[in-house]
């Protein structure tokens, strides 16, 4: 008898990349193993973004794909999950009638029940999110080697004006230090020396039952034997506080990069936004953890073309971006969604000034991420090797500071997961080319 197999597409952040490890391990559980080949799967799984249209666009186009493979294999499942599953709920089942299920973010440790009642005939519906979320630490296929992803906090309670998250991930919910540190223990025994801390504001956690906030976390979670590098996101700006920038400070194995999403330069924008801070405070955030961790790199998200983004604000944004020195920059084109605020609000930016704007961007950030990569030649590292590089006989990995190098050397060397020194050669917008000094 020929194995069943199970293929999954994920799109969107490290949250979902961390569910579709879990949707795995409950397949692999019941003995359905992976294909890279969707057209012998037996269960398709879409593990969807909705943080803008096109995103939601694309998962209903692959969906329609998928489905012509149900003419060859009728015992096929198709399961759209994540972000769009939350959103569009019944609707989803409505409009396809090939999907045998919808499964929120919230449900995904249901994926083996939910399979079961597809097999007892019922097109089932898991959405919302219910008190009790079944999470078994023992099943989670951790996908390659050198990145433990951990979620401490899940949901959102900020209202930004443009963001679905609140809606699609629900209320924030954070899981006691106890269990954080159990899963953290079991991921660095079974050999992981990177943990990544997750969260749509990683930094507002705080543990259900004790008195003790993200500092405090990172206070019992650094130290920990065996841990080399520990990163976290999504950090939220108001969310800092002293506290965290000292644990931060104190801990050389706390990577020295920061992903701190700005949105805009704008004072007025980020009002419109709902953001809770000024750019002047964000500047002055920055310069705290910069003062307190000198090597410190940030890198920050942006969204152009927002409901009433003028041309004097937009040049506020590209003031900040100039005066940051942000090392990798996330742009957005603003994108309205369902159940959000910000699409009431008046003199919409249209399609044309939105994609000119963002390109002024990315080619004002490319100089300067240049010219900071520029800086590194000639510097060495310690570089986690992530898996091979794009030509043979090369592998990437990850500066603690996040860049991206590409160095010379052979997977039966160095698998993804070790630590490689390295001496950076050459310095390109987006990666670094180094060679390897390890022997
Ligand atoms: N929770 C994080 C925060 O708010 O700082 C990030 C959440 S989101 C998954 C990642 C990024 O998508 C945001 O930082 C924002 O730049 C972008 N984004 C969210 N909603 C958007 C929208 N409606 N249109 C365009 N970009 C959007």
């Amino acid at each position: 008898m020929t194995a069943r197999r199970y293929f999954i597409e994920t799109w969107g952040c490290q949250m979902n990349e961390l569910d579709s490890q879990r949707m795995a391990g409950q397949l692999m559980a019941q003995g359905i193993l992976p294909t890279r080949d969707p057209q012998e799967a037996d269960v398709i799984l879409l593990n969807s973004c909705s943080i803008r249209d096109k995103a939601q666009q694309k998962v209903y186009s692959r969906i329609g794909e998928y489905r012509l493979f149900k003419g060859e294999r009728p015992q096929l499942r198709i399961g759209l999950c994540g972000c769009v599953a939350q959103q569009e709920g019944q609707r989803a089942l409505d409009v396809v009638p090939d999907l045998d299920f919808v499964l929120g973010p919230a449900r995904v440790g249901e994926l083996r029940e939910v399979l079961s009642r597809r097999d007892a005939g019922e097109r089932v519906l898991a959405t919302g999110f219910p008190e009790v979320r079944p999470f078994d630490l023992d099943a989670i296929a951790r996908d390659g080697s050198h990145k433990g992803m951990v979620t401490i906090i899940e949901g959102c309670n900020k209202r930004c004006t443009f963001c679905i998250v609140p809606t699609t991930r629900g209320a924030e919910r954070s899981r006691s230090l106890r269990e954080i540190v159990k899963e953290v223990r079991h991921l660095l025994d079974y050999g992981f020396v990177e943990i990544e801390l997750l969260g749509q504001t990683v930094n507002h956690w705080r543990d259900p039952i004790e008195n003790l906030d993200f500092a405090d976390l990172l206070a019992v979670v650094a130290p920990m034997a065996g841990l080399k590098r520990l990163r976290f996101v999504t950090s939220y700006p108001r969310d800092f506080t002293p506290r965290m920038i000292e644990q931060v400070a104190l801990h050389s194995n706390i990577c020295p990069y920061l992903h701190l999403p700005v949105q805009s330069g704008s004072n007025s924008v980020l009002r419109r936004m709902g953001r809770g801070y000024t750019h002047e405070e964000y500047r002055a955030l920055v310069a705290a953890l910069r003062a307190a961790r000198a090597d410190l790199a940030i890198s920050t998200d942006l969204i152009v073309g927002f409901p009433g983004e003028t041309e004097a604000e937009f040049q506020d944004t590209l003031q900040l971006v100039e005066d940051m020195n942000f090392t990798a920059l996330y742009a957005f084109k603003y994108s309205p969604r369902p159940g959000t605020a910000a699409p009431r609000l008046p003199d919409a930016v249209d399609d044309v000034t939105a994609s000119r704007r963002l390109q002024i961007l990315l080619d004002f950030q490319n100089v300067i991420q240049r010219r900071l990569n520029e800086d590194l030649v000639g510097r060495e590292y310690e570089v986690l090797v992530t898996g091979a590089g794009r030509q043979t006989g090369t592998l990437a990995g990850r500066t603690p500071c996040h860049r991206i190098v590409h160095f010379n050397g052979e997977p039966s060397m160095y698998p993804a997961g070790s630590l490689v020194q390295v001496r950076v050669d050459r310095a390109l917008t987006h990666s670094l080319l180094a060679s390897s000094l390890s022997a």
